[in-house]
């Protein structure tokens, strides 16, 4: 879990938060298969889960990094003329924000328990 399972860049600041929500399902899904709760093939869920999470870290740092490092004056333009609208659309500040803290994933309300 946490950069040991997925290091990227740290463009959007996301790996923290997600190596956190990886440290929470784990703790959990193991905690319930410790106290017989689950059957130890519920473990299996947190690759499943912790996965495609990981993967979409890794695409959204990747376009953030490349969108910051644009070396043509006209991308540039044009990037800070898109990055504007999230100003006026708020929809699609939440949507970014969501992604950014991890915040629109579901996978901890799939693990039963306390943290
Ligand atoms: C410039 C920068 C800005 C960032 N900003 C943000 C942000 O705003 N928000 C956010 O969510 N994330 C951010 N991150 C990412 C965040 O810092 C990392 O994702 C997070 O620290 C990873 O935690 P970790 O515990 O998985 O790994 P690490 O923090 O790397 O911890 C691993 C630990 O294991 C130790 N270790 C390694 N090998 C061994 C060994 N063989 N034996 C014993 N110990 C060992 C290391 O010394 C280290 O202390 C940023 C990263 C950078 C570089």
């Amino acid at each position: 879990m946490g950069d040991a399972a997925h290091v990227h860049s740290p463009a959007g600041g996301q790996g923290m938060n997600t190596g956190l929500v990886d440290a929470v399902f784990l703790g959990r899904s193991l905690a319930s298969v410790v106290r017989g709760e689950r059957p130890e093939s519920a473990l299996d869920a947190y690759e499943q889960m912790r996965r495609p999470a990981a993967a979409q870290v890794l695409q959204l740092a990747g376009m953030l990094t490349r969108i910051a490092t644009m070396r043509s004056a006209s991308q540039r333009a044009v990037r800070n003329a898109v990055l504007s609208l999230f100003r006026v659309l708020p929809p699609a500040r939440r949507k970014l924000l969501m992604n950014l803290s991890g915040l629109g994933r579901k996978s901890l309300a799939v693990v039963p328990g306390r943290v």
